[in-house]
């Protein structure tokens, strides 16, 4: 039983946080523990250096992944999905998917069942991290991917069985398409609905956090009714909800103090992040192309160990780490824990504690500017000093000021 007072609530599209906020964390697989426990180090600690005892996190750990398999027999077991729709905002390390065995990725399954339909990715370059670009100063946009359409809704049939079979005689039959026999099929659906409430969720920021430019990133020169409606309905809502404003691109009128809307194809957006990134500001995109994107944007700035990530529906959140469990790691207390942390500098964002979310940002960027890393950037920082991941945490404490 939970205490009614410390729960966080969402009245009228607003959030009400407590000062002793329930917050569900899921410690994630592999090197899932060592980096929950630098992590939450060092989200207590900021608390405590900028609100003293006024406010503090209550953790309530909920299980998925290995462990949860181990002891319930469940991948994701129920409970945890009660726990995250009763406490609302939830923080996770990085989860096993079992490749090629029909178990539905987890990650997936937890966006879905808790309708979190944005995946919120913000990349921005922490001064003194190894970058592959000139410029990684350049990069500062933030990816807005629909979470719950597209090729990842989970329907598709293995090649070969009566489903696959009858779906495509069923294509056959009725609109003469012909498939090969060993197909596998999956579909597409994406919808104006989840469009429109994922521009609104993209536009808002824009707004509220003065980014000038919104830009719809797909592939709808090939794929017009789903790629290409995305972009027609997300510029559309753009132009009848947020008209004040905006401006799109193709319009003859001053861009002065307004957003600019304009959309690019996945492809050339996969050259313009390198070759022009300071011309993106927020970038909206469906659920696959946000996909390959985000893990490609990360890279221009220091790669998965240092990108952060979010999964936002209307009153839920689960803040996660970006990267996989990297298992060969596992226990040797290495990895960099830096995307379970920025991934806490959101959640507390989102909490409205932005002092906590300042605090914690300085003096990353001050552990890092020391040269004092873990393994993934001290092998590409000359000079640099190679830290545990438990030091590296240690380390980011040390440097709140
Ligand atoms: P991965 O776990 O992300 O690891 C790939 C490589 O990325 C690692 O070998 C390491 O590179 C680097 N890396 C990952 N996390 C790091 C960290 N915290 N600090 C520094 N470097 C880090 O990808 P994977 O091996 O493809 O996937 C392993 C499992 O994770 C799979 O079961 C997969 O399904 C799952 N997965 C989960 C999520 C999630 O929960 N959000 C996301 C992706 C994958 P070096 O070897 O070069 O040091």
């Amino acid at each position: 039983m939970f205490d009614e007072k410390s729960k966080i609530k969402f009245e009228n599209n607003n959030l009400i946080v407590p000062d002793t906020p329930y917050i569900v964390f899921i410690e994630g697989d592999g090197t899932g523990p060592d980096i929950w426990r630098a992590s939450q180090l060092v989200f207590d600690s900021a608390v405590k250096k900028v609100y003293e005892n006024k406010r503090k996190i209550q953790w309530v750990e909920a299980l998925a992944g290995e462990k949860a398999f181990k002891e319930t027999g469940k991948w994701l077991p129920e409970k945890t999905l009660e726990l995250i729709r009763e406490l609302r905002v939830g923080i996770k390390g990085p989860l096993t998917t079992p490749v090629g065995k029909g178990i539905r990725s987890i990650n997936v399954a937890l966006r879905q069942e808790l309708d979190l339909y944005a995946c919120i990715r913000p990349v921005r370059y922490f001064d003194g991290v190894p970058s592959p670009i000139k410029h990684p100063e350049k990069v500062d946009f933030v990816i807005f991917r629909e979470n719950t359409e597209d090729l990842y809704a989970g329907i598709e049939w293995q090649a070969e069985t009566p489903e696959a079979k009858k779906v495509s005689e069923f294509l056959f039959k009725e609109f003469g398409k012909k498939l090969p026999d060993t197909v596998g099929i999956g579909i597409k659906p994406i919808s104006k609905f989840a469009t429109e409430r994922l521009t609104r969720m993209a536009l808002k920021y824009a707004i509220k956090n003065k980014k000038n430019v919104v830009t719809f990133v797909h592939k709808g020169n090939i794929m017009k009714f789903t790629e290409g409606a995305f972009k027609n309905w997300g510029v559309e809502c753009a132009k009848n909800e947020f008209r004040e404003y905006i401006v799109l691109e193709e319009e003859n009128l001053s861009k002065e103090g307004k957003i600019l809307v304009n959309d690019r194809i996945a492809d050339a957006m996969f050259q313009q992040i390198i070759l022009r990134p300071d011309e993106y500001k927020v970038i909206v995109t469906p659920n696959l192309n946000g996909d390959y994107l985000s893990d490609a944007a990360a890279a221009l700035v220091g790669g998965l160990g240092m990108a952060p990530g979010a999964n936002i529906g209307d009153g839920y959140a689960v803040f996660e780490a970006t990267h996989g469990t990297a298992p060969k790691y596992a226990n040797l207390d290495k990895v960099n824990p830096s995307s379970v942390i920025l991934s806490g500098v959101m959640m507390f964002e989102y909490l409205g504690w932005n002092e906590v979310a300042n605090i914690i940002i300085r003096a990353i960027e001050k552990t890092i500017k020391n040269k004092t890393v873990t393994y993934d950037l001290a092998r590409q920082m000359e000079g640099a000093k190679e830290l545990k991941c438990s030091e590296f945490g240690q380390a980011i404490v040390d440097n709140m000021e």
